[in-house]
């Protein structure tokens, strides 16, 4: 079975603004990200964008709104040769308490049931301990990508789990994970 590859999207294909992405001309995809999804592409991993998007919650932008953001972050992609299979995001406000907001595990366990996806020999690349959380409690490999929200992982900073491998960039990643598959 190929395996799958689980994406954050802010701070890990694009900029991490410290606001809410409403619109699709404010999504900015980070250097070396496009090259790096079609080289996972063409070296055979499925991927999947998996996203905590609590702005539709709050109020900050409409589903329809995140839907269309989404399909232009796709043609983009997919201009340049990568696919994503399927997009998981949480669109719940933090304190409604859902089972799908990052760091629990909720879209991972989604996706593996919808897409007949093998956790256990997935990968989940974030820019956040909140993604290396949720992929190590569902037995996946966790790699940190430095472009985001940390940008020299600490271990003392934070309590384990911690991730397993930690790279510059998303194209040092793929680099690295296609290297080894
Ligand atoms: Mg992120
Ligand atoms: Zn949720």
């Amino acid at each position: 079975m190929r395996r799958a590859v689980f994406l954050d999207r802010d701070g890990t294909l694009t900029a991490e603004t410290g606001k809410y992405i409403t619109h699709p001309d404010a999504l900015q995809i980070l250097p070396g990200v496009l090259p790096a999804l079609r080289l996972l592409t063409e070296a055979g991993f499925r991927l999947f964008l998996f996203t905590n998007q609590a702005g539709v919650g709050k109020g900050h932008l409409t589903l329809e709104m995140l839907t269309a953001i989404h399909a232009h972050l796709q043609t983009q992609i997919e201009a340049a040769g990568g696919h994503l299979e399927a997009i998981y995001f949480c669109p719940h406000h933090p304190n409604v308490g859902c089972e799908c907001r990052k760091p629990k595990s909720g879209l991972l366990l989604q996706a593996a049931q919808e897409r007949d996806v093998d956790l256990s020999t997935s990968i989940v690349i974030g820019d956040s301990i909140r993604d290396i959380v949720a992929g190590h409690s569902v037995g996946a490999m966790t790699l940190l990508v430095q472009t985001g929200h940390t940008t020299a992982f600490d271990p003392h900073d934070f309590p384990p789990p911690h991730p397993d491998q930690i790279f510059p960039s998303l194209l040092e990643a793929s680099e690295w994970l296609i290297s080894q598959s």
